[in-house]
């Protein structure tokens, strides 16, 4: 073994020390950073929702990590043409393709506070204030569905994991072990998101059967046909025990019959878990109150803040009726843990996580609900329902086929061309509205027929953003 030096430590030090930069240091790389961020959203009107720009992303190819520090102008500039200036800009408010996101301010500077301080969102012994953080906001989304007051959830990075927790413990909680798995059955529509058969298999269950459910005119599942098919299958000697709906799906925006549903699930004893990722902030709106009832019937759902209250990506969220389900699924104990099992006070988030030690995300969702209050979301969320609507009966006047009236704010709509296919058509209109780059939308199949698709959900999504859309459409759909 080496000898210790007193000296080799000192060298050491000194150059570990350069990890916390000094006052100065900060100030000067903090105020360029804060120059291009204030720069890129003074400007985000006129910076473009989407730019060809595979090519500028190359420039990390050649930036290696090296040994020697960098020089903070030139990371800024690399970031800034290489990274933002490339594709999609999920930021601009021209984004209305997939499901949109955003990024309010203050969820930066809640993240910011939150990695400075570094608080510990994962027990409550060890960061009581953070984790009662955490809990209100969910015990907050709990309400607002008409959850009771002891639900418990968790602050995921996003929806996909959100489903993830929720289907691992309804398999748990109704005993999906490994010999019952072949027979046992999930209902779902085959306009679920993919997420939904990711977590399926991530979960071993992939060899379940999987019932798609019949859809109606709108895409919604036919709660008729659920009862039927959960009775046969039960005289088959299967075991039906989960039923996934949606609150909002994402090629259509479509709102499964929450309520129905729900009593289907009750009365055959079935797990009941509504993804509601899009779809489930729009709770705070009285229109969505009413198309979301039923919500509260279910036994687990799952909620993006990222998406609904405009929060930068990183946040979703698992809530779940049986505190005890979640818990039996997602706890472990460890002899190094043994000073944290404490109280009943609050619940320990990385007990019902998949997760132990994680960014402490709620900040992020609290900083600007406290700062801003909920007025504004309500309305931005109104506002987002009502421009879909009016973009609707817009498209409509300019000749465009339409897809169901919008439930939520996805709209589908194609131009059926005088000649040539309308697949290969409206395929080329979305490529030319992307290269104009002023707005972004996005596609899917419909039964066959390629649909441009409308959603809007981005906070800087207005009234102008739409009208420009729509001008794009009449004049790239002019003489055809
Ligand atoms: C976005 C979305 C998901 C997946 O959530 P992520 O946050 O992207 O992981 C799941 N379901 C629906 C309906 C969605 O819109």
């Amino acid at each position: 073994m080496e000898k210790v030096d007193i000296n080799n430590i000192k060298a050491l030090e000194k150059e570990a020390r350069l990890l916390e930069p000094t006052p100065a240091k900060r100030e000067e790389v903090r105020d360029k950073i804060v120059k291009y961020t204030e720069g890129f959203i003074n400007d985000i009107e006129t910076i473009p929702a989407y730019v060809d720009g595979r090519k500028s992303s190359e420039v990390f190819l050649h930036s290696p990590i090296t040994e020697e520090p960098g020089n903070i102008d030139e990371l800024v500039k690399m970031l800034g043409e290489g990274m933002d200036n490339t594709a999609l800009n999920p930021a601009s408010g021209g984004h209305l393709g997939y499901i949109p996101g955003g990024g309010i301010y203050y969820a930066a500077l809640g993240d910011y506070w939150a990695d400075i301080t570094n608080r510990y969102a994962g027990i409550f012994f060890a960061g009581p204030g953070a984790v009662r953080i955490e809990n209100m906001l969910i015990g907050w989304t709990a309400e607002l569905a008409g959850y009771p007051e002891n639900s418990v959830g968790n602050l995921t990075s996003g929806g996909s994991i959100a489903n993830l927790s929720a289907i691992v413990t309804a398999r748990d909680y109704k005993k999906i072990t490994s010999e019952k798995v072949k027979k046992a059955v999930i209902y779902l529509s085959g306009e679920v998101h993919h997420c939904i058969f990711k977590a399926i298999r991530i979960a071993g269950l992939n060899e379940c059967i999987v019932r798609h459910l019949p859809l109606d005119e709108c895409y919604r599942i036919k709660p008729a046909e659920l009862e039927k098919l959960i009775n046969e299958d039960k005289q088959a000697g299967l075991i039906p025990f989960l039923v996934v709906a949606s609150a909002g799906t994402t090629d259509t925006g479509s709102v499964d019959p929450l309520q129905t549903i729900g009593e289907i699930a009750k009365k055959h004893n079935l797990w009941y878990h509504v993804d509601a990722a899009y779809g489930g902030y729009f709770l705070l709106t009285g229109y969505g109150k009413k198309i979301l009832k039923g919500i509260e019937a279910s036994d687990s759902f799952a909620i993006d803040p990222h998406k609904g209250l405009f929060l930068p990506y990183g946040l979703g969220m698992v809530v779940v009726k049986n505190k005890e389900a979640l818990y039996q699924s997602h706890y472990y104990r460890a002899n190094y843990m043994q000073d944290t099992i404490d109280a009943d006070e609050e619940v320990n988030p990385a007990d019902l996580s998949p997760e132990l030690t994680k960014h402490f995300r709620g900040l992020r969702l609290w900083l600007p609900l406290k700062l801003l209050g909920l007025k504004p979301f309500r309305a931005c969320l109104e506002e987002k329902l009502q421009l879909t609507r009016y973009f609707y009966e817009e498209v409509k006047k300019l000749g465009f086929e339409v897809g169901p009236y919008p439930e939520l704010s996805v709209a589908t709509y194609r131009y059926i061309p005088k000649n040539g296919d309308a697949n290969a058509f409206n395929k080329k209109l979305m490529e030319e509205i992307q290269k104009d780059g002023r707005v972004f939308i996005s596609s899917t199949m419909l039964e066959g027929r390629f649909m441009l698709r409308l959603a809007v959900l981005s906070f800087r999504t207005h009234l102008s953003t739409i009208n420009t859309l729509l001008e794009l459409l009449k004049t790239k759909t002019a003489g055809h």
